[in-house]
């Protein structure tokens, strides 16, 4: 995209111009069509004029070093976003500004005072809003081709639907829905629509994450055989957006599928397989009588060559999104692995008696932006996105089949 062609003007060039000093002062500064058969200070032209610049031909105004720029507004795909609440309004909608493939186009919200205040600060006109009663009229849209689904976990499965009955594609947070038989619905929704569904697992776009599953792909660390995933933080219930997370009928699930989901997720995507059978005890809870859901647990994967993940996840303790790898020959520990804004990765060699650390870093290391940009390459390039449905709807299932384990105290088989 640069475009090196337009020469930079040297000290030498600059005698040669043969305008000189005084003659070049008075050419326009910021005219693209600056000549010598132009003398005068075109009508119009801002900014001060400097003194010997510029000289008789157009110079020093190439593209912009490493600028990539995104695809024009016609050409992105819009996307309208479902629930206004905090991973919405303070996270997403401000990176799809970063997108190179994205627009915000329409709001859907329960709570009209908020949704004007988010309106009039992204420019998105009365006609592309929408309350949950009015949703399904966003089929007349042209301005929306992908709902995001940012509200509750019980939510997601109707709005999903609905999304699709209106010819929309969806994009749907975490957990996918709260149980395997409503992800299947909803996946079943979009191949009969013949639209795309994709989980917002955005640490499988981080790339400490991603360089990690290559570090271990590449045998980094040797074989991987352990894996310990802890995600825990603290629900203090005067947050809004912790109390629909303490009730069962509507978060489907406690820290596990909060949290734990990203132990969980990670642990098979940094092990590169499916796990074969599960084991799982709850935590003791605070005894808070708002909260009916489990708030800590911990659970053992087994996978099929035998290496182990040991997981937890709770509400009990403070913050801690932890993820490491041990293998034969070394280790790999993400700390935070799954932090909105920080993440560390650091690489132990073991191997032939070392104690040797690298801590990697990686200087762009945003993940919503690759996250959402992949959602819309998928419409424009009409195929599956990375992290499919039915990726969503693995972690569904092997969390319903930890509850069963921690449940009954016994080993679950996964199917
Ligand atoms: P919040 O409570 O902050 O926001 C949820 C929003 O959903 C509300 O503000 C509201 O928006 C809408 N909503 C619709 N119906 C209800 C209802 N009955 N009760 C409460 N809210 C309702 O939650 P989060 O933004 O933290 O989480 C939303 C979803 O995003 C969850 O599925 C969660 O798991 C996921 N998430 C994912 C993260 C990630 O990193 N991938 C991080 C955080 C959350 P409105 O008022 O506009 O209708």
């Amino acid at each position: 995209m640069n475009d090196t062609s337009t020469p930079r003007l040297h000290r030498r060039d600059f005698v040669k111009t043969g305008g000189g000093l005084l003659a070049l002062s008075t050419l326009p500064l910021l005219s693209g069509s600056a000549s010598a058969q132009t003398p005068a200070r075109t009508a119009g032209a801002t900014g001060p004029i400097v003194e010997g610049f510029p000289p008789a031909e157009l110079v020093g105004r190439p593209m912009p070093k490493g600028l990539e720029l995104g695809l024009p507004p016609e050409e992105r795909i819009g996307f309208a976003i479902v629930g206004l609440g905090d991973y919405a309004a303070n996270i997403i909608i401000p990176h799809l500004g970063d997108t190179k493939k994205c627009k915000l186009t329409a709001l859907v919200s329960g709570n009209e005072e908020k949704r004007a205040k988010i309106a009039a600060t992204y420019g998105i006109s009365d006609e592309h809003l929408y309350s949950y009663e009015t949703f399904d009229e966003i089929a007349d849209d042209p301005e929306v081709d992908v709902v995001y689904i940012i509200t509750p976990n019980v939510f997601h499965r109707e709005l999903t639907e609905r999304a699709f009955a209106a010819g929309k594609h969806v994009l749907c947070e975490k957990p996918l829905a709260v149980t395997a038989e409503d992800c299947q619905a909803m996946i079943d929704a979009g191949k009969q629509a013949g639209k795309k569904l994709m989980i917002g697992y955005r640490a499988q776009y981080d790339p400490y994450n991603l360089m990690a599953i290559d570090l271990i792909k590449e045998g980094r660390i040797g074989t991987p055989s352990l894996i310990v995933a802890d995600h825990h933080r603290l629900l203090p219930l005067e947050e809004p957006r912790n109390q629909w997370r303490a009730k069962k009928d509507v978060a489907g699930g406690g820290s596990l599928y909060d949290i734990g989901i990203y132990s969980l997720n990670g642990a098979r995507y940094l092990m590169g397989e499916e796990p074969v059978s599960v084991s799982a005890r709850y935590h003791e809870g605070s005894g808070r009588p708002e909260i009916d859901v489990e708030e800590g647990i911990e659970w053992r994967l087994v996978f099929p060559g035998g290496a182990v993940a040991n997981c937890s996840s709770s509400y009990l303790t403070t913050n801690n999104k932890r993820i490491h790898v041990q293998g034969d020959k070394g280790e790999i520990t993400l700390d935070p692995a799954t932090d909105y804004f920080v993440r560390n990765l650091k690489v132990t060699d073991r191997s032939e008696s070392k104690h040797q650390i690298e801590e990697v870093a990686i200087s762009d290391s945003n993940q919503f932006v690759p996250m959402l940009d992949e959602m819309a390459a998928s419409v424009i390039e009409n195929r599956e996105p990375k992290t499919p449905g039915e990726e969503g709807l693995r972690d569904v299932r092997i969390m319903q089949a930890i509850y069963r384990a921690a449940d009954s105290g016994e080993e679950v088989e996964l199917g």
